[in-house]
């Protein structure tokens, strides 16, 4: 049974969603500072997180960059206020894996922790195993990777682009199938979220990432790997 953890303060979301979770039949710990979430995050114990954005003690962009600077690749959806910056919660700044613009149903909730759950290493996955990739060594069953022996921060979102990309080396590959084959099913991903995860895979991967040469820009289609 998936394990989530939900980082909120207000005790009337905190109520609504661990009753909804648990009926999903998912274990469910909730908590409302930020800082022992954060501590929550770092000990590893939980498959998914729910992180409010306007928390006591650390925001919840606060805590996702920082999760992400540990090395912790475990999944976090964000729950965002309508006006916040949703490029930069998914995209270069702070590494989220999917957001949800408050109020939300519980139906739209629901459908995105399973799709997020789904995609994550306690789920179906196609085995790419350990790949060496321009300065990265990947291994992308245990979603982690170095560069010169030191291990590189990256979301699991970065880590399935990556895959996809990798199980489909030298195809050109447009920004609607990254849209379709990693995120699925949100249409209001744009196609600049996939260009800003691209920029934040060449700095890890390329030699000098303004002239990259593993992963290409096809012009006015998309991308394409070169191993
Ligand atoms: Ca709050």
């Amino acid at each position: 049974m998936a394990r989530i953890l939900v980082i909120e303060d207000e005790p009337e979301m905190q109520r609504g969603l661990r009753d909804n979770l648990e009926f999903e039949g998912f274990e469910v710990v909730v908590i409302g500072d930020g800082k022992k979430g954060l501590q929550m995050i770092i000990d590893k114990k939980f498959d998914l997180i729910l992180l409010d954005v306007m928390l006591p003690g650390m925001s919840g962009f606060d805590i996702c960059k920082k999760a992400r600077g540990e090395g912790i690749s475990t999944p976090i959806i964000m729950l965002t206020a309508k006006g916040e910056e949703v490029d930069k919660v998914l995209g270069l700044e702070f590494g989220a894996d999917d957001y949800i613009t408050k109020p939300f149903s519980l139906r739209e909730l629901l459908a995105r922790v399973k799709a997020v759950l789904r995609r994550s290493p306690h789920g179906a996955k196609i085995s790419t195993g350990k790949v060496s990739l321009g300065l990265l060594e990947i291994d992308f069953d245990n979603y982690t990777a170095t560069k010169k022996n030191k291990s590189v921060s990256m979301s699991s979102k970065e880590f399935d682009i990556l895959r996809y990309l990798w199980q489909h080396q030298k195809d050109v590959i447009s920004r609607d199938d990254l849209l379709t084959r990693v995120w699925g099913y949100d249409e209001s991903i744009s196609s600049r979220t996939v260009d800003n995860f691209i920029v934040k895979l060449r700095k890890q991967i390329e030699t000098d990432p303004s002239k990259p040469k593993h992963i290409l820009t096809i012009h006015s289609v998309g991308y394409k790997l070169i191993p």
